[in-house]
């Protein structure tokens, strides 16, 4: 049984990746049937809002069957409020067109630049920045990896990259090997941060090949993952999460506080608990860029306010990650 299988510790053992990012579901009409709400296809949208549904079967699983406000689904589902004009809600909410460097590289803080290393994901997140990103000018993938480099290496003041996307983990192990092979001629740069959403969507895709590169890296490696609600967070994440641990390297969650979602102090505490539980800590609590198509996951910064304090109040300080928002020209998250 492939549930089985991927809850193993032993990477050995694991479906192939690259079948689930393939066999990920596209087809909103097949997402309503396989978690029992085909009423629901009156209310999609006609079109897709300029960015398709995408989602991972193994994520599909861990929804409840027949609950319309099941948080996982939020996430993915398009609806139509998507469609909704709403001002102040644009399509370079964080000012990245303006801090793009070389190809792909991001440098908008002291000390860390982020590439945009890929310029897909295995699912499409409804309230995500990128619906409006042109990554397919940006990608530092491939070929455009030597200009990134090239970018890194002239400036001695990056000592950490963090590759980013897009999701980086959606490439092969391989490319992400021939980037790090490339870094060897950079020695200023002592650590390699990751974000993805793989570990939480796919965590097939932490499997024996990734492990041993991240392993024997000479580098400091931090993995951020993604998750917004404890529900997302199985038995099989715990088991990937395990493997990245037992090839030392340090993680770390980022999440986006989303209405309907998770902003209650209770699915946060749950969050912060279950991230623990299985040796995540969490990191920033991100209040949502304001791109177009995403009014609808909006929580107000005063009722973010309180729900920080309510998890102050309920958890120890280590379990208590950062609200911040990004704000374009500042030089670091903004702290709420
Ligand atoms: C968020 C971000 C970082 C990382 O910021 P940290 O506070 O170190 O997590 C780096 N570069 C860019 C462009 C970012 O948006
Ligand atoms: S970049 Fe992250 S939030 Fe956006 S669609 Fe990809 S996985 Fe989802």
């Amino acid at each position: 049984m492939i549930t089985a299988i991927s809850q193993s510790t032993q990477p050995g053992t694991l479906p192939d990746w690259r079948q689930g990012l393939r066999d990920a579901v596209t087809d909103a009409h097949e997402l309503l049937a396989l978690v029992g709400l085909p009423e629901l296809a009156n209310r999609l949208p006609a079109a897709d809002a300029g960015f398709a549904l995408k989602v991972t079967r193994s994520f599909i699983r861990r929804m409840r069957r027949r609950d319309p406000r099941d948080p996982l689904l939020l996430q993915v589902l398009p609806v139509l409020a998507e469609l909704d004009e709403v001002p102040g809600f644009t399509d370079d909410a964080v000012g990245d067109l303006d801090a793009i460097e070389g190809h792909g590289v991001l440098h908008k803080y002291q000390g860390r630049a982020l590439l945009i290393a890929a310029g897909s994901c295995a699912v499409n997140c409804r309230y995500c920045f990128r619906r409006h990103f042109p990554y397919a000018e940006e990608l530092a993938a491939g070929h455009a990896w030597y200009e990134a480099l090239k970018c890194l290496k002239a400036d001695p003041s990056i000592g950490e990259v963090i590759l980013s996307g897009g999701d980086p983990l959606v490439l092969s192990t391989k490319k992400l090997k021939d980037f790090t092979d490339g870094l060897r001629d950079v020695p200023q740069v002592t650590r390699l941060r990751i974000h993805s959403r793989l570990p939480v969507v796919l965590p097939e895709r932490i499997d024996a090949a990734f492990c041993t590169w991240l392993a024997e890296l000479p580098l400091q490696r931090v993995v951020v993952i993604h998750a917004n609600h404890a529900n997302e967070l199985d038995a099989t994440v715990a088991a990937a999460c395990a493997r990245m641990q037992a090839a030392g390297i340090t993680l770390f969650n980022q999440s986006v506080l989303l209405r309907g979602v998770n902003d209650s102090a209770d699915a946060l505490v749950d969050l912060s608990e279950r991230l623990f539980a299985i040796g995540v800590l969490p990191y920033y609590l991100h209040q949502l860029d304001r791109v177009r198509g995403t009014a609808h996951f909006e929580v107000p910064d005063a009722r973010a306010r309180e729900l920080a304090h309510a998890m102050r109040s309920r958890l120890p300080g280590f379990l208590v990650p950062r609200l911040v928002r990004e704000v374009a020209g500042e030089d670091s998250k903004h702290p709420l």
